[in-house]
């Protein structure tokens, strides 16, 4: 815990009396601040806890002590009782002033934001339903925007005229995109380059906490592509998903995305910096149905052309991970010139979620809306839908959670063309309690 510094100006008598019992009187009201606040968050990591008793999904991770863990199972709180729980800490977070310094600002505003969003998630175990807008503003402090079919048909044009021929689009575009699969037996060689590179990278400009490391599991029979499992002092579990065809731009985008200076470094650093620097134990949870979900999916997206900024991520593929995987180096540049384009639909698959939870399509229209929209092969549409099933909203996170962080980093003057600037402002965000509405 940090403890404010008062400077005194010099005075003589009484008058420095005065100065100086002001002093202890400010500093006194800025540690009853400090304690106040670690009551709250104690008493937030509780009730996070106690919702993972009645939603499995609900935490990502927890690392903090374990006593608070083995608390939370016995109290096995109703979801009323968490509700009230929440109300409660609420009112005693209103209470509380923010404090003058950004960082204090933010995480009072963390904490309020993350305490609103568990209050909406216990009201949806509860059996209410928000429209598609109405969940994601409550659940992830953001509503995505919205887009007309004709949006998604001009770039499906110029997608026709890349893939001329007859029957569905879909199926030429899948049939050109199978020279580009990673056999099975090339995987793991594949991904341990691809994240090698994504570290070194970001090692270059992130100073990251010793003794960082993850580890690589391949599973089938998920609803995900990919999964980070933050596992506490810097080390990560992360699990790739076997169940459908991996093409080689998953490589790097699971490296980045996943690992660095994706999940894994952002838990890292939020580990160093709130939880062992300041001693915040809010954060040694993460609820996933919360507005950080945003920032962990928007990042760790955003974090993919940050490290690997477009013609440098094609010169990489063609001199190493095309060969690596045995496919043609010499198509490298056609390879992502298409996937650029497919990449503008990915909008697409938002509608198809908002739709469907809204109740105006069914799984099955929606699976054949993706497949049209979103040019996704019928298994990996279908399996897109099991994931609206299990975890709905949640989609907008990855594509806005993107555009918002990449808007929020170019503001502050880290675009593009200044990347020791952009990488200064990734690493800022990725070590601060900055939620989604904090970033416009
Ligand atoms: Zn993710």
């Amino acid at each position: 815990m940090r403890t404010p510094l008062t400077r005194f100006p010099r005075l003589e008598g009484k008058r420095a009396a005065a100065w100086l019992i002001a002093g202890w009187v400010a500093a006194g009201v800025l540690l009853a601040a400090q304690d106040d606040m670690a009551k709250i968050a104690r008493e937030y990591v509780r009730l996070v806890l106690a919702m993972g008793q009645h939603d499995k999904d609900y935490v990502d991770a927890y690392y903090g002590p374990e006593d608070l863990k083995k608390e939370a199972e016995r109290a096995n709180l109703t979801l009323d009782a968490i509700g009230a729980g929440v109300k409660s800490v609420q009112a005693q977070l209103a209470g509380v002033a923010t404090g003058s310094d950004e960082i204090g600002r933010l995480r009072h505003q963390y904490l309020e934001k993350q305490l609103s969003a568990m209050s909406a998630r216990v009201r949806m175990l509860k059996g209410e339903r928000l429209s598609f807008d109405d969940e994601s503003k409550a659940l992830y402090d953001a509503v995505a925007p919205t887009y007309p079919d004709a949006h998604f048909q001009e770039v499906l044009d110029r997608l026709e005229k890349r893939f001329p021929g007859s029957g569905s689009l879909v199926d030429r575009y899948d049939a050109w995109r199978r020279a580009f699969l990673i056999p099975r037996d090339k995987l793991d060689t594949v991904f341990q380059a691809a994240i090698a590179a994504c570290r070194e990278r970001t090692l270059a400009h992130v100073k990251l906490p010793p003794d960082e490391h993850f580890t690589v599991e391949y599973v089938t029979n998920k609803s995900w592509s990919g999964y980070n499992w933050y596992q506490g002092n810097f080390r990560s579990l992360i699990q790739v998903n076997t169940d459908l065809p991996i093409y080689i731009d998953r490589a790097i985008d699971l490296a980045c995305h996943e690992g660095y200076p994706g999940h894994h470094v952002y838990n890292a650093l939020l580990e160093q910096h709130l939880v062992k620097g300041r001693g915040w134990i809010e954060f040694t949870v993460y609820p996933l149905f919360s507005p950080q979900s945003l920032i962990a999916e928007g990042t760790a997206n955003f974090g993919i052309e940050v490290a690997f900024p477009g013609p440098e991520r094609v010169a990489f593929e063609r001199s190493k991970l095309f060969p690596l995987a045995g496919l043609d180096a010499a198509r490298a540049a056609e390879y992502y010139d298409v996937m650029a384009l497919v990449d503008q639909l990915s909008y697409a698959g938002n509608e198809a979620a908002r739709r469907y939870l809204n109740g105006q399509i069914d799984a099955a229209a929606a699976t054949a809306w993706l497949e049209r929209y979103a040019l996704m092969p019928h298994d990996r549409a279908a399996q897109r839908v099991r994931f609206f099933d299990q975890y709905r909203s949640y989609v907008i996170n990855y594509n806005f959670g993107k555009d918002l962080v990449r808007k929020f980093i170019e503001s502050r003057g880290g675009t593009a063309d200044r990347p020791d600037r952009r990488w200064q402002e990734f690493e800022t965000l990725l070590s601060s309690p900055r939620l989604p509405s904090g970033l416009r």
